[in-house]
């Protein structure tokens, strides 16, 4: 049945959600603030307007504009806020601070406006209209911000009660307390189904930078070290050292061997260079049978001695599909990718026409 099968994802989500670190959590809810916050800055901007809009059925109540005029169009200063603040800041936490801030905003402009009608009994539609806001500002919130923002809510009913008089006070709050723990709910289940959302995201983009034969990444990773200039940052506090290497002679073993024996070597070239480097390291598959690795926090010697003994391994390995030697050029990481890449390559064409099985450095 289907509700079953609903069921069943929703545990498996839970049941992710909750081996997820504090890291993991940050940067899922990072994601999912990205994700909807432009949509939930509009729809903010939507209910300024309706906000502002119920000057009219103050108009029907009271039968002039006056009285609620400045505490409707109260809500124009907490939009400033939010335009300034959100334009300086957009850290996460800020960012959902201030739509809150602008929610319960409309929220003390409506208490503000009911101080000046002569029927509140409207008040509880009124208060239950603010729903439509939590349930927006929600998607770009963690469920505990929306439960901390539904006890402010009902702070708001309760304080104001002292000097608006609700005479149904029992009737806003059993109209609100449903509807706020409807809102509650509805929102744990989003953020689990946007997990679903956040994973499949997660797959895709390391499938986009993952070779599928070798499993190392792809150029696609490198394009984007380059066009972020992500090196960059790290240049001046710690050396990064590049190599490039290249199967000697790999078209023979097409030739030889076949195409599937090519694909075991270049298979396990990829899972020795993965094994032989560091976490931080990079090792991309760069074109054909030729690897860029890129060694992060090490000089030059350091590297071009791990290249040279990677070489020794491969030469003197049993375990090879075929038996093979690499070439292999070595650069300094100088700050430019491209100027860097193109030594590495220099340093390699060297190796190549200096007798192949051997680490150049340029
Ligand atoms: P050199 O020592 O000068 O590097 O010679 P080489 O034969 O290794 O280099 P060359 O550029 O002449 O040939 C590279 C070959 O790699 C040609 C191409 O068919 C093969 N190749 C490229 N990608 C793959 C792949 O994914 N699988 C297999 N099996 N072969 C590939
Ligand atoms: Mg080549
Ligand atoms: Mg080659």
């Amino acid at each position: 049945m289907r509700i079953i099968d609903s069921a069943k994802s929703l545990i498996a989500l839970y049941k992710d959600y909750r081996t997820m670190d504090k890291d993991d959590l940050a940067d899922f809810y990072q994601s999912k603030c990205d994700y909807y916050q432009k949509y939930v800055e509009l729809s903010l901007l939507a209910g300024v307007l309706a906000s502002i809009g119920y000057i009219f059925s103050d108009y029907l109540l009271n039968g002039t504009f006056v009285p609620t005029l400045i505490p409707r169009f109260s809500i124009l200063v907490y939009l400033l806020v939010f335009v300034i603040v959100t334009h300086f800041f957009r850290g996460r936490t800020v960012t959902v601070f201030m739509d809150y801030l602008l929610g319960h905003g409309m929220m003390l402009a409506t208490i503000w406006a009911i101080y000046f009608l002569q029927d509140r009994t409207h008040a509880s539609e009124g208060f239950i209209i603010m729903n439509l806001l939590w349930i927006t500002i929600g998607f770009a919130a963690r469920p505990r911000e929306i439960a901390l923002s539904t006890v402010a809510y009902f702070a708001e009913i309760l304080i104001s009660h002292s000097f608006n008089h609700y005479s149904n006070l029992n009737i806003i709050l059993s109209l609100a307390l449903p509807c706020s723990i409807a809102v509650i709910l509805s929102h744990c289940l989003l953020t689990l189904y946007y997990l679903d959302h956040y994973r499949m995201q997660q797959q895709l983009e390391l499938a986009m930078i993952t070779d599928p034969l070798t499993q190392v990444y792809n150029r696609h990773l490198l394009e984007k070290i380059v066009s972020r200039n992500a090196l960059k940052d790290a240049e001046d506090s710690e050396p990064i050292a590049i190599a490039m290497l290249d199967i000697d002679f790999f078209k023979k073993i097409n030739d030889e061997h076949g195409h599937y024996t090519g694909d075991l070597t270049l298979l396990y070239i990829g899972q020795k260079l993965s094994n032989e480097t560091h976490d931080n390291d990079y090792v991309i598959r760069y074109g054909g049978e030729e690897f860029v690795i890129i060694f992060k926090n090490c000089d030059v010697n350091h590297a071009c001695a791990r290249m040279e003994q990677f070489r020794m391994d491969i030469e003197n390995a049993k375990d090879t599909p075929v038996p093979f030697t690499v070439s292999v050029g070595v650069s300094k990481y100088n700050g430019d990718y491209t100027k860097t890449i193109q030594n590495v390559d220099t340093a390699l064409y060297k190796a190549k026409n200096t007798g192949r099985n051997k680490v150049v450095v340029v």
